[in-house]
């Protein structure tokens, strides 16, 4: 058969493999145990930590639709990002983006304090920047691209084609976008992260995370590790929640981008909105990075207010359909302030040099009608002018 599409894949990865009764869809094992043939002879699975069926089947799923040669489930995103930090030894250096994931940075900036690695922390948007970060030959270099919130772009191949010749391991938070939007792998990088707690899973009521391998033995080593460490998914119902709502990501991921689309052609024109972030965009920074190296610009955008606090509380106290909440990617449209929300933690002067203004508002829209959405929130920022 044709190799098939990841809209394909995301559908059919296990469906009729129940050797027992036929049940097209694969069954929950809850088990936390698996016996042993023979007292010399695991079978496939001996102790849920280290693996039961539906974690299998969510990590192969998941390799295949990243078109990586293995994956190992975590329990969250971060579990996945610490896995990958154990590929860092004393004296080696890595090198980030100073506007990752707050909880990534933190978890970054924690264990190089405590001295299990160097950490250098740069804008990866400025070309020379990079250059120079990667000119030190570090161990790992970590991307997220798009960025949250400003959707910054970083061009994925350019990092890869410098890091191949010089051995230096490339990961991407590939969260914002999903294997559906961004193939991290085929362009070049070694390692994909996700927090399936966002898009993958989509439906907001599981936490998740994957890392994706485009090595097998990078695969296996990594797979110890998390067994070793405790960081596998151990919960037989939560793989089997993740890999349910897997079965609707392209699906979900249309109608998310759709809908973005249209709320930010709505915002475009509107007295109220003094910036617009979003990488479909052709006046967008990267817009033409984003072009070559995503299959879509995705369902996240952001957007600045003119005024001050007061319309931001007063804008978000008019909306219906936007709950005022952190997270993304799931069905139900989301809006959120970072500066007092999701970036608090920084203080006014490192948001500003970040350039998140105090009035930047980050939407994660939802599959909702577009109309609706559209109509929610033009009609409570028309209510601000009056
Ligand atoms: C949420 C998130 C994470 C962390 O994932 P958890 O599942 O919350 O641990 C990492 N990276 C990005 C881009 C995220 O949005």
């Amino acid at each position: 058969m044709a190799k098939l599409h990841s809209q394909t894949l995301a559908v059919r990865s296990g469906i009729e493999t129940d050797p027992v009764y036929g049940a097209v869809v694969p069954p929950i094992y809850t088990s936390s145990n698996f016996a042993f043939s023979d007292f010399r002879e695991p079978g496939q699975f001996d102790y849920a930590r280290s693996g039961n069926p539906g974690t299998k089947l969510l990590e192969n799923t998941l390799a295949e639709l990243e078109q990586g040669a293995g994956a190992i489930v975590t329990n969250c995103g971060l579990a996945g990002i610490t896995l990958l930090m154990q590929l860092l030894e004393q004296g080696d250096t890595l090198v980030v983006p100073h506007d990752a994931y707050g909880g990534s940075l933190r978890l970054f900036k924690a264990l190089a304090q405590k001295g299990h690695f160097n950490l250098e922390v740069v804008d990866q948007t400025d070309e020379q920047q990079l250059k120079q970060a990667l000119a030190s030959k570090p161990k790992m270099i970590w991307l997220e691209t798009p960025s949250n919130p400003l959707l910054r772009i970083v061009d994925i191949q350019l990092v890869c084609d410098i890091a191949k010749q010089q051995g230096t391991l490339v990961a991407v938070d590939n969260t914002f976008l999903s294997p559906i939007l961004q193939k991290p792998l085929n362009l070049g990088a070694d390692f994909v992260l996700h927090s399936c707690t966002k898009y993958i899973n989509g439906h907001s009521d599981a936490l998740g995370g994957v890392v994706v391998c485009a090595d097998a033995q990078q695969a296996e080593d990594l797979g110890w590790w998390a067994n070793c460490l405790g960081l596998t998914d151990c919960s037989a119902l939560n793989n089997y929640m993740v890999l349910r709502g897997v079965r609707t990501l392209s699906a979900r991921m249309a109608v998310h981008q759709q809908n973005a689309r249209q709320l930010v052609d709505a915002l475009r024109a509107h007295p109220q909105v003094t910036k617009l972030y979003y990488p479909g965009l052709e006046e967008h920074p990267g817009h033409e990075i984003a072009k070559k190296q995503q299959a879509g610009f995705g369902g996240m955008f952001s957007f600045e207010l003119k005024g001050d606090l007061n319309q931001v509380q007063a804008l978000l106290s008019r909306l219906e359909l936007f709950s005022i909440a952190e997270s993304l990617g799931g069905t139900e449209s989301l809006i959120c302030c970072p500066s007092t929300m999701t970036h608090r933690s920084m203080d006014a002067e490192s948001q500003q040099k970040a350039g998140i203004a105090p009035t930047l508002l980050r939407v994660s829209a939802g599959i909702e009608h577009g109309d609706d959405l559209v109509a929610d929130l033009i009609n409570a920022l028309n209510s601000l002018e009056a």
